[in-house]
């Protein structure tokens, strides 16, 4: 099996990874193809990213993919989960095995993906014949989209951004208490400007 990317696809899946300054992920739409699966659409999961905390929560992809669903998005086509280690090594941790064992899809695509570009893709499949394939071949487009439509692409995302990710600040505060600290959490928006 390979999967592949449209141009417009994998323009959006970079740009993603690039502009967010932590973790980042959500979800997709693959297609049959000739050649094997092709993603069509991706989807961006509202989050609270941190510094803290390294993987996004089961429960916000699950979110997700049941507001796509409520949306009328074909589920034979939404299996494929995306994400993000920023600048981490691509590896599947045991919260993406949480992750994937949660998603309850007869079978998932999963995607992990750095800013450094590196990419890994598995293929499981549930029910009776429960498998799991690792290093699915990944073909990036070529050629990448245009130019214009590139720039075009990368305002769209960053304002997509701007809604759905909020970045989690944690500062501790020493205590007037002997071996006590305040800790304050931030919840702040990307900056828009
Ligand atoms: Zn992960």
């Amino acid at each position: 099996m390979i999967l592949w990317f449209t141009p417009e696809t994998y323009a959006r899946l970079r740009l993603y990874v690039e502009l967010c300054p932590s973790e980042i992920g959500g979800l997709g739409e693959v297609r049959p193809d000739e050649d094997g699966l092709v993603v069509t659409d991706l989807f961006l999961v509202d989050q609270s990213v941190s510094a803290a905390e390294t993987e996004l929560r089961p429960e916000a992809v699950l979110d997700l993919l049941g507001r796509c669903l409520a949306e009328g998005r074909d589920p034979a086509a939404l299996r494929l989960w995306w994400h993000s280690h920023a600048e981490h090594e691509v590896e599947w941790s045991e919260t993406d095995e949480t992750t994937i064992e949660g998603f309850g899809a007869d079978s998932l695509i999963s995607v992990v993906t750095n800013k450094a570009g590196d990419l890994l893709c598995r293929y499981d499949t549930r029910g009776p014949h429960r498998s799991t394939v690792d290093g699915i071949q990944v073909v990036r487009p070529d050629p990448p989209l245009w130019s214009a439509r590139a720039e075009a692409l990368r305002a769209a995302v960053w304002r997509e951004m701007v809604e759905k990710v909020s970045v989690v600040l944690q500062v501790r505060y020493p205590s007037p208490i002997e071996g006590q600290a305040f800790e304050l959490t931030f919840l702040t928006r990307l900056d828009e400007s």
